[in-house]
């Protein structure tokens, strides 16, 4: 009898989870609301969208579903323009790390319509209920439903009850700053180029996306301070709308052209937090697991590397060993604390940077940026680095 291992939340993280153990052989068992993603939206983008490196690609290639996702809501990142606050500028090519692209933008409902396409397929049991409890080594459901398991995977998101359960050590800071999404129309395509500008105080990404009957299309990712964000949020929709368009037609100048709000407005709170990543019988993976600053576009995909090597990992362990067996849990977080460690130190480190409002930082910062621009091995670092 295979171990039985129960996956905890059904974002992207939980879902890949439970589908990859079904796949490696394992009895599992997932938790959590089934929410339906839009199966049509035709011209409709949804506004969160998620830059997936080529290891994530990999990953969901790997599951089989990279395949099942619509090919026309996939847009290939060639390249990336990364402007300082005053001269600085970087341009990173995939040519120049021999990558097929840098990234890949996907919205987050068609990662999750493939998931559930390939979780059906492989009839992996999903429980509708939530997680509640953790009572005598059991998991207890909101209704009460008692589940034993062998290994617990907390996938429940940034506020983690299985985190807060198993009492994993968790320490948050918040930011101070919003990352507020939406997307463009841009008088000028994109040429599938990502674009960021590192302002005073704010990071501004526009991620190219496919271009729909109503022109140019562009996702827009913009990190502000929080009272910023909150004055923007707090407009009436009209107001909202041109206030926004002013100001990134500021930044922006005339690389896209003009700019028009094409679709709602969200905020998201930015936090950075850590966490170990297991203690007996229970892993996190995805954002219960860490949360990073959203400048790099890493979160979701730090999230999937958790996954592939958790899955690895118990896949791997002595036969004699159970899955939630603490010398395998502790194998798994060896593995994961390089690229965890080194993806907070560059997010929370140009964060830090670029929040400095002093002469000599803005200085010091766009002259690396000259100097990264013009030295190919760092180039390369940078690119592969973010993969
Ligand atoms: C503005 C912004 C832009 C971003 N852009 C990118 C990007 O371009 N690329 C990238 O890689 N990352 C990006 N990220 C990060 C990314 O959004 C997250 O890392 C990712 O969504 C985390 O996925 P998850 O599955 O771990 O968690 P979640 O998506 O939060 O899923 C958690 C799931 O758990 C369920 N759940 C919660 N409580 C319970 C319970 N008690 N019982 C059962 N289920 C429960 C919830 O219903 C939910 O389905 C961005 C983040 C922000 C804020």
């Amino acid at each position: 009898m295979p171990d039985s291992i129960v996956v905890c939340g059904t974002g992207i993280a939980g879902l890949a989870s439970a589908l990859g153990f079904r796949k490696a052989g394992f009895n599992v068992t997932l938790i959590g609301p089934r929410i339906a993603p839009e199966s049509n939206p035709g011209d409709n983008w949804h506004p969160r969208v998620y830059a997936l490196s080529p290891s994530s690609k990999k990953f969901l290639s790997s599951l089989g579903v990279w395949s099942l996702m619509d090919s026309n809501r996939i847009t290939a990142v060639d390249a990336m323009e990364v402007y300082g606050d005053t001269d600085g500028v970087i341009n990173l090519h995939a040519w120049q790390a021999s990558q097929p692209a840098l990234a890949w933008i996907i919205e987050s409902g068609e990662i999750e319509r493939a998931l559930h396409q390939a979780l059906q397929v492989f009839g992996v049991n999903w429980v509708e209920e939530k997680f509640s409890e953790l009572k005598n080594g059991s998991l207890i459901t909101d209704s009460g439903r008692e589940i034993t398991f062998e290994l617990l995977v907390g996938a429940d998101g940034a506020k983690s009850s299985v985190r807060a359960a198993s009492g994993i050590y968790h320490n948050q800071k918040l930011y101070g700053h919003t990352g507020v999404v939406t997307h463009l129309t841009t008088h000028l395509p994109h040429q599938n180029i990502a674009l960021q500008w590192f302002t005073d105080k704010t990071v501004l990404a526009l991620l190219p996306l496919s271009n729909t009957s109503q022109g140019n299309q562009m996702s827009m990712v913009w990190s502000m301070p929080d009272h910023e964000a909150n004055e923007l949020m707090a407009m009436p929709d009209n107001t909202r709308k041109q206030n926004l368009e002013q100001k990134l037609q500021a930044i922006a100048g005339a690389r896209v052209g003009a700019m028009q709000v094409r679709s709602q407005v969200y905020g998201f709170p930015l936090t950075f937090e850590k966490t170990a990543m297991f203690t007996n019988k229970i892993a996190l993976v995805g954002d219960a697991a860490h949360r990073v600053h959203p400048l790099a576009g890493q979160g979701l995909n730090l999230g999937l590397g958790d996954v592939s090597d958790l899955i690895s990992t118990v896949s791997s362990k002595e036969p004699w060993r159970k899955a939630g067996d603490s010398r395998v849990l502790e194998r798994y977080a060896r593995l994961r604390a390089e690229p965890i460690f080194a993806m907070r130190a560059v997010t929370h480190g140009l964060h830090t940077l670029f929040n400095v409002g002093s002469v000599p930082a803005m200085v010091l910062r766009n002259a690396g940026m000259h100097i990264a621009n013009r030295l190919p091995f760092l180039k390369r670092a940078l690119i592969t680095g973010a993969n």
